[in-house]
């Protein structure tokens, strides 16, 4: 068909589940690619994002509908943008209006204006102030605005109350405006402090020197050890790009980001930072994501979304702790951060920086293949020492709450000359299990195949993998005996035990029970940091990224566990974590030791990474991935299904495996339907099917295709299913 003169196509994305795009009638002018429109869609209106302007569609003219409302007049994703998202829409397959809508904020994908929130501001007005006299506050406040206009905060700050204001606003020598916040305009006026910066080793040096000349498309790895001054590598990096005036992208852990990161890289570069995390509000959210996209961010601090956001003129990425599985998106649009940074640096032509103490195994192989630079720091810088490691046997000893009497004799000592000790235990609550002593009855989660986890602080039953929770039950609901008991080590329990046998130390536990509250993390960490506590003891919140000079003993309880997870990256998880924990030990000055407690000293992966190190484990291990054929030497994709009824599961996935099994080359194995290793969680049975394939062309043709399956069969419509592209839990 073609439209009439004053109406043309314009083709949109929606942010519904559907794989396709839609189009519309819109009178001229047309809006541009990148802005978005409202559209009626079934009996809602939705926004739509424009992609392009068709000048024909395989719709019946009949049934196309007209725009309801333009509502950018500049494209809030530019080229560049969409250019990422629609690689990214077609390598994880996943239906495009999802894909373009992650890039935006909330409130523009609710429609809002794309631009600042106007700030309020208190000025000064002329006229008759000879009232003031007998009124001191609003004598002062008047003076405080005839010298500059203020904010309601700053005025708030210098003890200025609204009601002082109101009462200057009733006598006409105050007025409140509204405008614009002014931008920074930071470029060409780069400085950098001097002061902090300190002497490079002579790896740091080889390093920076070698990403200051980089200028464009190249990845690097950075390999250093905890504490061998990796952030000192990327703020030097940084120096020219800032000064070319282009901006840095900085992305890190989801626990990473905290004030300290901040005030690092703001200490060095005295410019416009702005950070993009999930705890902002919509509106700062807003605001932060404009000052990316129009350029008066510099530096911008952000996790995973972050990779998303349009910039002006990005120069540099850099990605810290790049193995950290937070970069990887686990549900809706399931995109990994750290792949996708490489596509857009390749895209925008400039370096990109991934840094890590221990790199995953796809960029360690990455490495090996010569795609990424290896840059190495594999010292710490002045004094600080590397720890020494031990492997604690804790067979055939008596362990009191999970603490060997080598352990606490260790402890002991150091505490005395003290020091501080960590303790770290991936395992929140009081006992993993809760059961009766009389007839073995176990409380379980009713919607997961789990057990409840017993939390002592408000004796409750808590379901970690639904967050269900209830009181604990007085007694066995099976046989009404009162004998119920926890088995297992959770952190309360040893947060207790360690109070006991240490009275005259401080502890404090840290792990996301008691860091709930705004601010908490922070206010530990500072405790901490003061020497308020002697023993840290915490979950994995503990052992990322925090600098506490005095302690000298840290010790992994439990890892047993993990030793003998079904998960074929178990190990390599494992390590990370057991090197990120050993990285907290003997920052400072004083030297360190690890301890590790294990009834399986002798397993060759603990034996490998206390004698050996993570390089020499993730060669090792790396081989059995090579030989048994598993990623990063072949690719994945995972058909994730749920329903209520697992028989709808395996209804769908049973004919999607057979018709797509003949029509798979020999080269792409079919695996599944099989159940997900926890069958059901939160009331839903989960069932998934594998693919894997030594090529991503072959991958991706396969997927098409089992795509074009799923969609015909009606199965398909009576339960939840989605595609992973590159799974990283399966
Ligand atoms: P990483 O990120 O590799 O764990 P950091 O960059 O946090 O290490 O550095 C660890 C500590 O060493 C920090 O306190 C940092 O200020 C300091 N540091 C880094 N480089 C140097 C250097 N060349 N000389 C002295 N101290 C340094
Ligand atoms: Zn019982
Ligand atoms: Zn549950």
């Amino acid at each position: 068909m073609s439209p009439s003169a004053q109406q043309a196509l314009i083709r949109v994305v929606l942010p519904v589940p559907l794989r396709r795009e839609f189009d519309y009638l819109c009178s001229q002018p047309l809006p541009e690619a990148g802005c978005r429109v409202r559209v009626p869609f079934g009996n809602r209106t939705l926004v739509g994002l424009v992609l392009s302007h068709p000048q024909t569609t395989e719709l019946d003219p009949a049934r196309i509908k007209p725009v309801t409302a333009v509502i950018d007049n500049t494209p809030v994703l530019n080229e560049a943008d969409r250019k990422l998202l629609a690689w990214a829409t077609q390598y994880y397959l996943h239906p495009p209006g999802e894909v373009y809508f992650q890039a935006l904020p909330t409130l523009l994908r609710k429609g809002e204006e794309a631009g600042y929130r106007p700030v309020e501001s208190w000025h000064a007005l002329e006229g008759d102030n000879s009232s003031l006299n007998r009124a001191i506050k609003q004598r002062e406040a008047y003076e405080l605005l005839q010298h500059t206009p203020m904010t309601p905060g700053e005025l708030g700050a210098r003890g200025v109350t609204s009601a002082t204001l109101n009462a200057l606003a009733k006598k006409g020598l105050a007025e409140k405006r509204e405008s614009l916040p002014a931008r920074t305009h930071w470029r060409g006026k780069v400085t950098i402090n001097e002061d902090a910066k300190p002497r490079l080793t002579t790896e740091q040096a080889l390093a920076v020197s070698v990403l200051q000349q980089a200028n464009r498309f190249s990845p690097f790895l950075l390999e250093g050890i905890t504490g061998s001054g990796k952030t000192e590598v990327y703020l030097q990096a940084m120096e020219p790009v800032l000064k070319a005036g282009k901006q840095v992208l900085v992305m890190v852990p989801e626990i990473g980001l905290t004030p300290q990161t901040i005030a690092r890289f703001q200490r060095r570069f005295p410019l416009p930072v702005c950070t993009l995390h999930s705890a902002m509000n919509e509106r700062e959210r807003l605001d932060a994501w404009l000052a990316c996209q129009d350029g008066s961010a510099a530096i911008v601090i952000g996790t995973r979304s972050a990779l998303l956001t349009p910039f002006d003129q990005l120069g540099l990425i850099i990605i810290d702790e790049e193995h950290d599985s937070s970069f990887k998106q686990q549900d809706g649009f399931r995109y990994h951060a750290r792949d996708l940074a490489l596509l857009r640096a390749h895209q925008l032509n400039i370096p990109i920086l991934l840094g890590s103490a221990t790199p995953s195994f796809e960029s360690l192989h990455n490495a090996a293949a010569g795609k990424y630079q290896l840059l190495t720091l594999s010292q710490r810088p002045g004094t600080a020492t590397v720890a020494e490691h031990l492997l604690l046997d804790s067979r055939h000893v008596q362990l009191e709450a999970g603490l060997s009497p080598q352990l606490q004799q260790l402890m002991a000592e150091e505490l005395g000359k003290g020091n501080q000790v960590m303790l770290f235990l991936n395992r929140r609550g009081y006992a993993p299990v809760l059961l009766c002593h009389d007839c073995g009855w176990l409380a379980d989660c009713e919607r997961c195949d789990a057990h409840y986890t017993w939390h002592k602080n408000g004796n409750r039953l808590h379901c970690h993998h639904c967050d269900h929770q209830r009181p604990r039950p007085p007694q066995c609901p099976q046989c009404g005996s009162s004998k119920l008991v926890g088995t297992g080590l959770g952190t309360e329990q040893v947060e207790q035990a360690l109070a006991m046998l240490f009275p005259q130390y401080n502890v404090i536990r840290i792990d996301r029970d008691n860091t709930r509250r705004k601010g908490s993390f922070e206010q530990h960490l500072e405790g901490i940091r003061a020497g308020k506590y002697q023993i840290l003891l915490g979950t994995q919140m503990l052992a990322k990224g925090h600098h506490f000079p005095d302690v000298t003993l840290v010790a992994m309880l439990d890892v047993d566990g993990a030793l003998f997870a079904g998960d074929f990256r178990a190990a390599e998880r494992l390590a990370q974590l057991y090197i990120q924990v050993a990285g907290r030990a003997g920052r400072a000055s004083k030297p360190g030791r690890v301890v590790l407690q294990t009834h399986h000293p002798d397993h060759a992966l603990l034996q490998d990474l206390a004698n050996q190190g993570y390089r020499h484990f993730a060669h090792t291990a790396l081989e059995e991935r090579r030989q048994a054929g598993l990623p990063p030497y072949s690719y994945q994709a995972l058909f994730r299904c749920q329903a209520t009824q697992g028989e709808a599961c395996r209804e769908f996935l049973v004919p999607l495996a057979q018709q797509l099994a003949p029509a798979l080359p020999a080269s792409v194995l079919c695996l599944g339907p099989f159940s997900a290793r926890m069958e059901r969680k939160a009331g839903q049975y989960r069932y998934q099917m594998l693919l894997q394939a030594n090529s991503r062309r072959e991958l991706a043709s396969a997927c098409r295709h089992a795509l074009a399956i799923a969609d015909s069969l009606p199965a398909a419509r009576k339960v939840r299913w989605s595609l992973d592209i590159d799974p990283q839990e399966l």
